[in-house]
């Protein structure tokens, strides 16, 4: 199955995922415990918003631990993150002052080394550092300020002032690809690299659909009123803690009144995108993302 889907799949960096969760041993407190004491179960670390890589030759790789290469207190706090080939893996944050075993591991960020590691790997990573991003801003309790315990594994915090259950969360925003007449919709942000343009994109607001999120959007950005709002395809986003929903929309006309939120928003035609992106003038979104994969398929339809 795993390879039937790696074939059908194209895979989107942070998004492969083919670990089992298995979410069912998450309640099994005897199980986490064996696992947690099992020198074979792995941990990637995660301190800030670092990942713990290693070098190997061009490319670059997780650094898995073993639980007993952290704290008694990391390891309570230690996320399961599910089961490959019979090993358990696991998430942990780390302070600054951790102990890195002296065999070439090195803190990085995760984002600049995308496109130089194994899909899967950088998946677990991803997941990783959304939980520990969660889990840092979720210590106490929301509700009455008291401190919320780690549960589950690590994917339940529950407050031992009023009893409130935390969930880890992830929060949705749509990206967009809109087309009139052949041409893409394309914006920029001013703090973005020179060159660079994308596909538009934004929160998802609460008592709004995600077709609802869509319009909006690129109504407040662009001045354009879409229709034909379709789902394309979706990435975890953990910098730091989205999902990117992608879709593709038509415009009912050209015409643009561009928002301050952005520097600058325009028509490209295929032929314009192609020659701009030879000259230099245009840019693409980083490769592992899926403003690139929606420009991507646009430039080869
Ligand atoms: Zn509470």
């Amino acid at each position: 199955l795993t390879r039937t889907l790696s074939r059908s799949i194209p895979p989107l960096p942070l998004s492969a995922g083919h670990t089992d969760r298995a979410a069912h041993r998450r309640a099994d407190e005897a199980w986490i415990q064996a696992r947690l004491c099992d020198s074979r179960s792995r941990v990637a670390v995660v301190r800030g918003q670092q990942t713990l890589h290693r070098r190997d030759g061009e490319a670059v790789r997780a650094a898995w631990l073993g639980p007993e290469q952290l704290s008694e207190a990391v390891r309570r706090e230690a996320v399961f993150l599910g089961e490959r080939d019979g090993v358990a893996l696991f998430a942990a944050s780390v302070e600054a002052d951790v102990v890195l075993p002296d065999d070439g591991a090195e803190w990085g960020e995760l984002r600049r080394h995308l496109l130089l590691m194994e899909p899967e790997e950088a998946a677990l990573l991803a997941f990783a550092r959304g939980m520990a991003y969660w889990h840092a801003r979720h210590r106490f309790c929301g509700s009455c300020g008291a401190p919320a315990e780690c549960r589950q594994a690590g994917h339940l915090r529950a407050c031992t002032g009023c009893g409130a259950l935390h969930f880890p969360r992830t929060d949705p925003a749509v990206i967009v690809r809109v087309e009139h007449r052949g041409r893409c919709l394309l914006g920029r942000q001013a703090t973005w690299d020179p060159g660079v343009y994308s596909v538009l994109a934004g929160f998802v607001e609460p008592g709004e659909t995600l077709e609802q999120a869509v319009a909006r959007e690129v109504l407040e950005e662009a001045g354009v009123v879409v229709s034909r709002v379709r789902y394309h395809s979706s990435q975890p986003w953990p910098f730091p803690g989205s999902l990117m929903v992608g879709f593709t929309a038509r415009a009912r006309s050209a015409r643009l009144r561009r928002d301050e939120e952005l520097e600058d928003v325009r028509w490209f035609s295929r032929r314009e995108a192609r020659d701009a992106l030879q000259d230099g003038t245009l840019r693409m979104p980083s490769r592992y993302s899926i403003s690139h994969r929606l420009m991507e398929e646009w430039l080869d339809g």
